[in-house]
């Protein structure tokens, strides 16, 4: 997420260090063993929003899921979309424009969500929790997440109730961090408080076996390029360069640093 080595506040203490991570040491170590609890958590996500702006995907669209949107083409336009974790409403818009019109976007940060309804004005906006979800059962064909599912804390608990409020044979379409090339890059960049911000994370195979534990098939999609934010993450220079040219869809999806994937609910 965050690059640059300055000297900044830690999110959770407010106390100064100096480093790339969003919290301190003392902070990072602290909930090092076991899950971080919501009220710090929603604490730690409104700071993000407050002093990384310009990193916070509420105000900025840095990492669309072009797989996913490169199969959303194929669908029927009255399939009805819910968007969870929507942040800025920027994927719903961009469903909107290509003929959508059964969209819901819900978020459970209150910034996140005036922010939707600023730029998606029509559309239906529900704060919601992305572990406990407030729709009927099989009220959707398509559930879909960018970049949220490594947030987390109860991933077994959001698939419970993904499955509940798709259809039979709906889908839940998702992007995620690949755990491994995930953790590798924290580790050299100095990430050491990914604990809080990436909790669950997957591997493909882990990524699998937790949707079939759910009753989903899963089909990975070719991811073919990196998006604007991974690009950034990299160190600059000819390593740039290098990265935009990588032929990624010639990769083990082990290797990819992001997953993109269509769950089918079985029947
Ligand atoms: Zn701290």
């Amino acid at each position: 997420m965050v690059v640059d080595r300055s000297r900044r506040r830690c999110l959770l203490c407010d106390r100064p260090f100096t480093g790339r991570a969003f919290t301190c040491r003392e902070c990072a170590e602290r909930y090092r063993e076991g899950p971080v609890p919501d009220d710090v958590l929603r604490r730690f996500y409104t700071q993000v929003d407050i002093e990384y702006p310009e990193w916070a995907n509420t105000y900025g669209n840095y990492n669309p899921p072009r797989a996913l949107l490169g199969y959303l083409d194929s669908i029927d336009r009255a399939r009805s979309i819910l968007e969870l974790g929507a942040g800025g409403g920027f994927l719903l818009e961009e469903l909107w424009r290509s003929g959508f019109r059964e969209l819901t976007g819900s978020d459970i940060t209150t910034s996140a969500l005036r922010e939707i309804q600023r730029r998606t004005g029509d559309l239906h906006v529900v704060g919601a929790d992305a572990e406990s979800l407030p729709f009927v059962d099989g009220a959707f064909d398509i559930v879909i997440t960018s970049d949220v599912i490594e947030h987390l804390v109860r991933v077994d608990m959001h698939l419970a109730d993904v499955a509940r409020i798709l259809r039979p044979g709906g889908q839940y379409l998702l992007k995620t961090p690949s755990r491994r090339p995930a953790e590798l890059y924290y580790r050299l960049r100095g990430l050491y408080d990914h604990h809080i911000w990436h909790p669950s994370m997957f591997s493909p195979k882990e990524l699998r076996q937790a949707f079939a534990r759910h009753g989903f098939d899963v089909s990975f999609l070719p991811v073919g390029e990196l998006t604007a934010a991974q690009i950034r993450k990299v160190p600059t220079g000819i390593g740039k360069a290098v990265f935009r040219l990588l032929p990624l869809h010639r990769l083990p999806v082990a290797l990819h640093p992001h997953m993109e994937i269509v769950a089918t609910k079985r029947n």
